[in-house]
């Protein structure tokens, strides 16, 4: 069936073109049959789900980490322990956040179905493909999306793209979970194309492709973005198992001394281009004061402001100026 006769028939009709056997259905599959067939329009039915889906997970990967910071327990693991976000930074970037999901991200959801199906996206086709499928898949669209953003996320610390874009990213100089999505429109825009790009042209190219997959991938991905500006970096965090996972340990240090470590999920770019020498000093500094005998809370202080004096400076250099600021030497 052509894409476009999709996008107008409803979805009880689309079944019964497509043969679909009820029968031999999971519960989870009944359950997706069951929306579409409830609402009818597949393209209201996958806008809806998408939206909802991004909504629910973002917010509700926020709300564990609202709970932490008000926890002085936690602080032992905060990577900047005396930037707690206040309640008035917490309330601003969230009225941010809600209304670019609502003005800017909704229509690029809704938009999405058309745009999936004309690609030849599955996406109220049942039964749903197997794990040993979509595995391979989210783990491409993991590595596609880190090395889009590598590169993006440096152009847009080049001076005019700094000053008219990414500084408001940047507000957050120690982040919380829900400053991941605190940015400029065109930001959303141009680092959310490495996550639906991804997909998308998996989907051109090969035809194989289920909206299921996309949205593990998505669940998956925010999940990454929200814990990567958590702030905390504990004994169990994921980059202490896979160590080229970046994780907030990673990311923070980003957001602290404005250079360095421009990827997402992994080390590895930031590790191969030496856009890490700074944070890898940083660390190496630490180590070298703690066997020492320095006293490590204290080392820590210094290092972590003389790190964000550095950073202030190379945020101003690029700010004023058209170089990449990785490239600024600070003296
Ligand atoms: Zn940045
Ligand atoms: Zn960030």
């Amino acid at each position: 069936m052509s894409s476009n006769a999709t996008l107008h028939a409803s979805a009880a009709a689309l079944y019964a073109q497509a043969g679909t056997e009820f029968s031999s259905l999971n519960w989870f599959e009944h359950l997706w049959v069951s929306w579409y067939l409830w609402l009818e329009n597949p393209v209201i039915a996958t806008g809806l789900m998408s939206f909802a889906l991004h909504e629910l997970v973002y917010f509700g990967r926020c709300v564990p980490w609202f709970i932490i910071d008000m926890m002085p327990y936690f602080r032992r693991w905060k990577l900047q322990p005396n930037k707690i976000p206040t309640k008035k930074e917490q309330w601003e970037c969230t009225r941010l956040v809600l209304l670019t999901h609502f003005t800017i991200e909704l229509p690029q959801i809704w938009a999405f179905h058309p745009l999936a199906e004309a690609l030849g996206m599955q996406t109220w086709q049942v039964p749903f493909p197997s794990w040993q499928k979509m595995v391979p898949q989210i783990a491409l669209f993991f590595v596609l999306e880190d090395a889009w953003h590598y590169v993006s996320h440096q152009a847009l610390h080049y001076g005019p793209l700094y000053r008219n874009i990414h500084k408001l990213h940047h507000r957050y100089s120690a982040p919380f979970g829900l400053a991941a999505e605190f940015a400029h429109p065109l930001e959303i825009l141009i680092l959310g194309t490495g996550t639906v790009g991804g997909p998308l042209l998996y989907c051109y190219l090969t035809h194989d492709l289920h909206i299921l997959t996309v949205y593990i991938w998505i669940f998956l991905r925010l999940h990454q973005a929200v814990d990567a500006h958590s702030g905390y970096d504990f004994p169990w965090s994921l980059h202490n198992f896979l160590p080229f996972w970046s994780g907030a340990e990673h990311h923070d240090f980003h957001h602290m001394a404005f250079t360095n470590n421009y990827s997402t999920s992994f080390r590895w770019l930031d590790f191969i281009f030496g856009t890490d020498d700074k944070y890898r000093a940083y660390k190496k500094r630490m180590a070298a004061g703690t066997a020492q005998g320095e006293n490590r809370a204290a080392l820590e202080r210094r290092l972590l402001e003389e790190t964000e004096r550095e950073g202030q400076l190379a945020e101003r250099a690029a700010e004023k100026g058209g170089l990449l600021s990785s490239k600024f030497k600070v003296t």
